[in-house]
């Protein structure tokens, strides 16, 4: 399968190069020249399939052969062998005609390890197969460094390094990262912001020749096309567990770079019958002033009990806009230029294009705790701040009550005690979230992080010492 850039003056690149590339050369960002698509009759043949098998099905045609279907297997099979549920990826209903669909079985309890196993395993297959070494460097504000960490842990060809801000990611956070020793992975506790770290990262980027020769910098952030990819299974997975494709379904998802709704969005024009898709933001809101009001304009970050979902920009939605416009990177040029200089409107008939099968709604954080306290009192269940949201935009803005409604499950309520601790504070009855068994131990476990200067020499000079 060919891959295009979305500013359309990039090269065309096959799976494996852009797999590996990351962003595009010009700026964009890789999409399938020409998006596989299936029958309603082949997908209802895969009604039964385990998530593995499933896997594979979903994402075969866009390997197309650059992996034998047999190592291909042995990737999926791996990816998701360390999961906590056997089901990978299961459902649970809150209510009539609703469901969560629990993504944080993985190795640190949140969605992003769908995509980040799944990415560390296929990095590690072409690695070994071009006998290359390389190194991953990537910034956190808590989820993705920990999801990369537990994906690459194991890859003989790469070394590691993660900044995180120093005192500024949660305990549960911070640990899921340094308590995972291994010879090739480095946590660098920043003595800085978020923003400093991505800075130097970013830089790092641009000018690689710290490095010792023949080593290259590659991305795990979530641009790259492979986690995105591996994201679409789970939209199947559970449709098809609904009654799709007989039956449509729609899904709420708690959204900040995009990547995960436009997931959705790709299984929907694979042939997934999904009637809704609803983007549900916290109070940091692009993409809902976007939809809502044509307004994509930057504004300044606000420091939310969904830490996940705090973003200025939503990268991945160029992608949409790339497809809203006929795929003309001209047009998407255009557009991420006026970005530059504070913000864009979208034409109307692209506007009303995107709201046929996208809509939006943004929850701030006193009602994300109300919904987490609703939702326990209701169901007995107890929600993550940002599954919150999705469940709440759910209620407010679903379109059709005889279609079922899956809210993605993006994190574990154990990941983000703060904001039970706040509920409880103002004198709600919620029950302390747990642990999985397999973590119980997280908070006696040996750590092991640097804590470096916000310098770029600084951190530079110690990935280069530190490359084995
Ligand atoms: C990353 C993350 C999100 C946002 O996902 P995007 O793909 O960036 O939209 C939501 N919830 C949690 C818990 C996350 O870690």
């Amino acid at each position: 399968m060919r891959f295009v850039s979305t500013r359309g003056q990039a090269p065309e690149l096959n799976f494996e190069q852009a797999v590996l590339a990351g962003l595009a050369q010009d700026g964009g960002l890789y999409v399938p020249k020409q998006l596989p698509s299936f029958s309603a009759q082949e997908i209802q043949s895969w009604v039964g399939l385990d998530y593995s098998e499933l896997a594979f099905k979903v994402i075969a045609p866009f390997v197309d052969g650059e992996i034998p279907d047999s190592d291909l297997r042995t990737i999926i099979d791996k990816s998701y062998a360390d999961f906590g549920h056997a089901a990978i990826a299961p459902l649970q209903q809150l209510g009539h005609n609703e469901w969560v669909l629990e993504l944080f079985q993985g190795p640190t309890l949140a969605f992003k390890d769908f995509a980040l196993q799944f990415l560390g395993h296929l990095f590690d297959y072409f690695l070994k197969k071009r006998n290359q070494r390389v190194v991953v460097m990537g910034a956190t504000s808590g989820d993705t460094g920990s999801a990369a960490i537990e994906g690459c842990k194991r890859c003989d060809n790469i070394d590691i390094f993660i900044l995180h801000p120093h005192q500024r990611v949660s305990e549960v956070q911070r640990r899921q990262m340094t308590t995972v020793i291994a010879d090739n992975v480095f946590n660098i506790a920043l003595e800085g912001n978020f923003d400093d770290c991505q800075n130097l990262v970013k830089q790092s980027f641009r000018d690689q020749s710290f490095l010792p020769d023949g080593r290259s910098l590659v991305a795990v952030n979530s641009i790259n096309w492979a986690r995105i990819m591996a994201q679409i299974v789970y939209y199947f997975y559970a449709a098809l567990s609904l009654g799709a494709p007989s039956r449509a379904v729609s899904f709420s998802v708690p959204t900040g770079n995009f990547g995960d709704v436009f997931a959705g969005y790709l299984a929907k024009n694979m042939g997934l019958p999904i009637e809704q898709l609803i983007v549900a933001t916290n109070q940091n809101d692009i993409l809902h002033r976007c939809l809502s009001n044509n307004d994509h304009s930057k504004r300044d970050l606000h420091q939310s009990l969904s830490p996940s979902m705090d973003i200025m920009v939503s990268s991945n939605f160029e992608r949409l806009l790339f497809d809203m416009h006929g795929r003309d990177g001209a047009a998407i040029r255009a557009l991420m230029h006026d970005f530059q200089s504070g913000g864009f409107e979208l034409n109307e008939d692209v506007l009303a294009n995107i709201g046929n099968l996208f809509s939006s709604y943004s929850l701030d954080d006193q009602g994300t705790l109300a919904t987490m306290v609703r939702v326990y009192q209701e169901a007995g269940y107890l929600l993550d701040p940002h599954t919150a949201i999705g469940v709440e935009a759910a209620r407010k803005v679903r379109r059709n009550q005889t279609t079922p409604m899956v809210c993605l499950a993006t994190a574990h309520p154990a990941k983000f005690p703060d904001s039970i601790a706040k509920a409880q504070a103002q004198g709600y009855a919620l029950s302390e979230p747990q642990l999985p068994d397999r973590m119980r131990d997280l908070f006696t476990r040996d750590e092991a992080f640097s804590v470096i200067e916000n310098e770029l020499a600084s951190v530079q000079s110690f990935v280069a010492q530190n490359i084995r």
